[in-house]
C-alpha cells in the first residue's frame, strides 16, 4: 500500500502545508510555550499584545498542525506512514489525501473523539 507515487504526492502536499504555515507565521509574534521564534520590531510586538488571545488559540493549532505536518514526514521516511497509530490497520487513501498528516484512521479517530 505504500506506493512510492502516493507516498510522492502525500509528501508534496506535506511540504507544501509546511511552508504554507511557515509563511504564515512570518513576521508575527509567536505566543505561547511552542513559539520558538519572537519577532523582533517592537511595534510589531505591541500589536501582537493585544492579540495575544486571539493569536494564542491560532498559534496552538499551527503548532500542534506543524508537528503532526514534520511526524508524518519522519513516517515516511521511516515506511510505516500510512499505518494508524492505534490499530495499525492502514488508513484510507481518501483520508490520506483529505487530511495527509492522518495518523489514525477514521475509525479510531471517531473512537477518541466519542
Ligand atoms: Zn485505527
Amino acid at each position: 500500500m505504500n506506493n512510492p507515487t502516493y507516498l510522492n504526492q502525500y509528501k508534496r502536499s506535506l511540504l507544501a502545508k509546511q511552508r504554507e504555515l511557515l509563511t504564515a507565521n512570518g513576521g508575527r509574534l509567536v505566543v505561547g510555550p511552542a513559539g520558538g521564534q519572537v519577532g523582533d520590531d517592537l511595534l510589531d510586538q505591541a500589536l501582537a499584545q493585544s492579540e495575544a488571545v486571539i493569536d494564542a488559540r491560532l498559534n496552538q493549532d499551527r503548532s500542534s498542525l506543524r508537528r503532526a505536518i514534520e511526524w508524518a514526514l519522519i513516517r515516511i521516511a521511516k515506511g510505516t506512514y500510512g499505518i494508524c497509530a492505534a490499530c495499525g490497520n492502514p488508513i484510507s487513501r481518501a483520508r490520506l489525501r483529505a487530511i495527509p498528516w492522518a495518523d489514525y484512521c477514521r475509525d479510531c479517530m471517531e473512537h477518541q473523539r466519542a
